[in-house]
C-alpha cells in the first residue's frame, strides 16, 4: 500500500476526496499572483484531500500521518498568496472548513472554531451585536483560521494594528504532530507560534479573538487632484481622534480606470482615498475632505454593498483586492507588499512614488504601526522579470522601506526581517518533530539539528 493509502485506511469514517480534478483545486491558492511562484508551484499537488469534522478528528488524522509519514497542508478558504496552502511534498491536504461553529461571544470575546467562513462569522457576530475587529478584504472566502495562520492584518488595522498585535488574538487550540497528539490550548505571547506560520506548528480547531460593538459602516470614496494629496488626506483621516473608522486607502491615479463600480462615478484622473466611516463620523469626513480639495463622490451602506449581489463594497478594492482588480484586466502585472516608516511617512511616499513611472501604481493602506499612524502599500508592479522585480525590491530597502517579498514561499523570506529564529525552530521542534507540517514552508525548522 502507498503511504497515502495507507494513511486514508487508518482514517476510519473521516471523509476523504480523491477524485483527481478536486484534489488538484485544493492543492492551489493565490500563489499565481506572483509569476516567480506561479513558474515554481503549478506542478505541485496533494494526493488526497481530508475533511475533519471535529477536533477528535484531527488527533486521529495526525495520528494516521505520523504513523505513515504522510505530510499534512492545512487549508482554510484557499485565498492565501505566497503558495501558503500549496503542498510541496504531497500528501494530505487538510481542509478545516466543517470546524465551522461561532462558540461563543461575551463582553468583547468571541470563541470560535477555526474553519468558519469569516462573512458568516461576522454576521453571526453582528447577531448579538458584535463584529470582527479586522479582516482581510477575502472576508467572503477566507477562513478566520487561515487569516490567523497565513494572513497580517487588513480592514479594522487603521485602529487596530495588525494581527500580530498584542491582544487582538487571545487565544488558540491547536494540534501539534508530537510523540503524543492532542490539542493545546495556547495564549498570551505563545500565540506566536501559530500568527502567520503557514500551519507549519500544527492544524488550529479554535480560535479566541478580540471583538466590537457592531457599527453600521459607511463607504465613501474621495477623489482627489493628485496622489500626494490623496496620501496626506489618508493619513489626515487615519490620525482624526475623533473620527471612527475601520479603513483608509489610498490609491494613485492610474488605479480608477480599473475598479468597474467606481470608475464611471469618479472623475477621470483622480487619486483617490476609499474610507469605511461609522456615520458619527460621516459629516466631519465630509467636511474634513472639501477643506482638503477632495471631492466625495460615492458614499453607500457597507453591509448594503456587502449583501447585494452585482454590488461591491469598498473594501474589495483594497488590501490585496487592488491587486485582483488590476489582474482581472491584466495579467500583465503582479504586486509588493512594503512597510513604511512611522517618521516621515509621506516624504518617503513621495520619494518612492517618483521612481518607476508607468511600472508601478501606488497603493497605500493606512494602519497602526509600533503605536503609530504609518502605512503598508501593496503597489502594483508592471511584471517584466524576476530580476527587475528584484531590482525594485532593492530600490525600495535601500530608501528604509520594507518590503515582505510575495515572490518566494518560506515564512522568513516573505517576513520583513528575513532571519530564521531560533525560537520558532524550538516550536517547531515541540509541535512537529517529524516535519510533517505543511514541510518546505519554514526555514526555522534548518536549524533544528
Ligand atoms: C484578493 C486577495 C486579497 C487579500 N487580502 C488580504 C488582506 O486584506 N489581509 C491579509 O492579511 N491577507 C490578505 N490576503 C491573503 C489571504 O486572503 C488571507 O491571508 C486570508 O485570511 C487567508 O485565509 P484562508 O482561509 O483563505 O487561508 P488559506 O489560504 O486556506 O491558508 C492560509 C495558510 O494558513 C494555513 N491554515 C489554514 N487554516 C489553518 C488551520 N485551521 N490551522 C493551521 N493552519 C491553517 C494554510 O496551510 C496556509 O498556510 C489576500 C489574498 C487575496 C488573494
Amino acid at each position: 500500500m502507498s503511504g497515502v493509502d495507507a494513511f486514508a485506511a487508518q482514517l476510519g469514517d473521516i471523509p476523504v476526496q480523491t477524485e483527481p480534478a478536486l484534489v488538484k483545486r485544493k492543492s492551489r491558492d493565490f500563489y499565481w499572483y506572483s509569476p516567480v511562484l506561479k513558474r515554481q508551484l503549478d506542478d505541485r499537488f496533494g494526493e488526497i484531500v481530508v475533511l475533519p469534522r471535529d477536533e477528535a478528528d484531527l488527533i486521529a488524522i495526525v495520528e494516521a500521518a505520523r504513523a505513515t509519514g504522510t505530510s499534512l497542508t492545512p487549508r482554510g478558504g484557499g485565498t492565501g498568496n505566497y503558495g501558503q496552502a500549496v503542498p510541496l511534498e504531497g500528501g494530505a491536504i487538510v481542509d478545516m472548513t466543517g470546524l465551522s461553529h461561532l462558540l461563543w461571544v461575551r463582553d468583547g470575546i468571541a470563541r470560535v472554531q477555526a474553519g468558519m467562513n469569516m462573512l458568516e462569522l461576522d454576521r453571526a457576530l453582528r447577531a448579538q451585536g458584535w463584529e470582527l475587529r479586522m479582516y482581510p478584504s477575502t472576508k467572503r472566502t477566507a477562513t478566520i483560521g487561515g487569516f490567523l495562520c497565513g494572513g497580517s492584518g487588513g480592514i479594522g488595522s487603521v485602529r487596530w494594528g495588525g494581527l500580530a498585535t498584542p491582544g487582538n488574538v487571545l487565544a488558540g487550540r491547536v494540534v501539534g504532530a508530537g510523540d503524543m497528539p492532542e490539542a493545546v490550548e495556547v495564549r498570551g505571547p505563545a500565540v506566536r507560534s501559530i500568527l502567520h506560520t503557514y500551519g507549519t506548528t500544527g492544524l488550529m480547531s479554535e480560535v479566541e479573538i478580540t471583538v466590537e460593538p457592531a457599527v453600521a459602516w459607511q463607504d465613501m470614496a474621495v477623489a482627489f487632484p493628485d496622489f500626494a494629496q490623496a496620501a496626506a488626506f489618508g493619513r489626515d483621516i487615519a490620525m482624526q481622534a475623533g473620527v471612527q473608522k475601520k479603513l483608509v486607502s489610498v490609491m494613485d491615479e492610474k488605479l480608477l480606470p480599473f475598479f468597474g463600480s467606481l470608475r464611471d462615478k469618479g472623475p477621470a484622473g483622480a487619486a483617490l482615498v476609499l474610507l469605511m466611516i461609522a456615520p458619527s463620523g460621516v459629516e466631519t469626513t465630509r467636511e474634513l475632505a472639501t477643506a482638503a480639495g477632495g471631492v466625495v463622490f460615492h458614499e453607500a451602506d457597507t453591509l448594503e454593498a456587502e449583501n447585494t449581489p452585482g454590488q461591491t463594497p469598498l473594501y474589495e478594492l483594497t488590501w490585496n483586492h487592488t491587486t485582483l482588480q488590476v489582474l482581472k484586466k491584466d495579467r500583465g502585472y503582479t504586486y509588493l507588499q512594503s512597510g513604511y516608516p512611522p517618521d516621515g511617512t509621506l516624504d518617503k511616499v513621495a520619494e518612492i512614488a517618483t521612481l518607476f513611472g508607468d511600472e508601478v501604481m501606488m497603493h497605500l493602506e493606512f494602519m497602526v504601526m509600533a503605536g503609530g499612524i504609518s502605512c503598508a502599500a501593496l503597489p502594483v508592479v508592471r511584471f517584466s522579470d524576476e530580476a527587475r522585480l528584484n531590482d525594485i525590491i532593492a530600490e525600495h530597502e535601500s530608501r528604509g522601506v520594507l518590503i515582505a517579498n510575495p515572490h518566494v514561499w518560506t515564512i522568513e523570506e516573505g517576513g520583513m526581517h528575513r532571519v530564521a529564529s531560533p525560537d520558532l525552530a524550538a516550536e517547531k521542534r515541540r509541535y512537529d518533530p517529524l516535519g510533517l507540517m505543511n514541510p518546505g514552508k519554514m526555514l526555522s525548522a534548518g536549524l533544528l539539528s
